[in-house]
């Protein structure tokens, strides 16, 4: 069956999505748009949505093929990918393996401390309330996922950043932190959804130190699309893509 693109179901900050003929199948459209302090400031950008989008079909397709069930079906376009529908949780999972950004304001410790062993928090999802941090016992009580699921999600995160992590060693650059959400299929089975970019993780260049993700942007210290181009770049080299 060919797949046809249908209505438009929500535009987030910085990605669209459409239903499809097949219930089972939505479409992703990334958007050349950057946001920072929670959609506070904006801007747009050009060529900004190619570069999330062939970035994460690489960094899902690596997973898959290490054995990690993801959303990622196929990329359609640049800018637009093919996934499997979840049920979000309502939830954000960081691994942290060195301390930037909310760590270090949080905790008043040198910006890029090695975290050993590393940090996993968790995030409740809530734009109105500024995603504020949630522990375990928090999830539990507000039954957004029983201890089961949640000890999965904590144990794919892991094996995720291991995955991550000796990647991006191979190609020069640090994978510092990084954001993921989980959905449940109609199986039942809770995967990984959402997208994998410079979006949603901290990347640094470990020749020069120089920031290869929306730092930049948050940060106001350049030209965001020249440290994504660099991160697709070595990526399409070293994947073969
Ligand atoms: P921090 O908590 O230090 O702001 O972020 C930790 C990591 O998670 C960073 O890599 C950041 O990009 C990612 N992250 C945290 N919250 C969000 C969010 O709401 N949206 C996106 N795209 N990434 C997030």
């Amino acid at each position: 069956m060919a797949i046809e693109q249908g209505d438009v179901i929500t535009t987030g900050k910085a990605k669209r999505l459409y239903a499809t003929n097949d219930p089972e199948l939505l479409w992703v459209q990334h958007l050349n748009q950057a946001t920072a302090l929670n959609g506070k400031r904006k801007a747009e950008i050009p060529e900004k949505a190619a570069y999330t989008n062939q970035i994460s079909q690489l960094l899902f397709e690596f997973l898959n093929q290490a054995g990690i069930a993801t959303h990622f079906v196929q990329r359609l376009s640049k800018t637009e990918s093919l996934v499997q529908r979840l049920e979000m949780l309502p939830l954000e999972v960081v691994i942290r393996n060195y301390a930037s950004g909310h760590f270090v304001s949080r905790f008043g410790v040198e910006n890029m401390q090695v975290l050993e062993p590393n940090v996993l928090e968790f995030y409740f999802k809530s734009d109105a309330l500024d995603d504020p941090f949630m522990n375990e016992s928090q999830i539990l009580a507000l039954r957004l996922a029983d201890t089961e699921t949640l000890v999965q999600i904590q144990t794919v995160a892991h094996q995720i950043n291991q995955h991550l992590k000796a990647l991006f060693d191979e190609i020069d650059i640090t994978l510092v932190d990084f954001k993921l959400e989980f959905g449940r299929t109609d199986a039942g089975q809770v995967i990984l959804g959402d997208e994998l970019s410079p979006d949603n993780m901290r990347l640094v260049d470990q020749s020069t130190g120089a920031s290869l993700d929306k730092d930049i942007f948050r940060q106001n210290s350049g030209d965001l699309t020249i440290g994504y181009a660099q991160v697709l770049q070595r990526l399409q080299a070293k994947l073969g893509a």
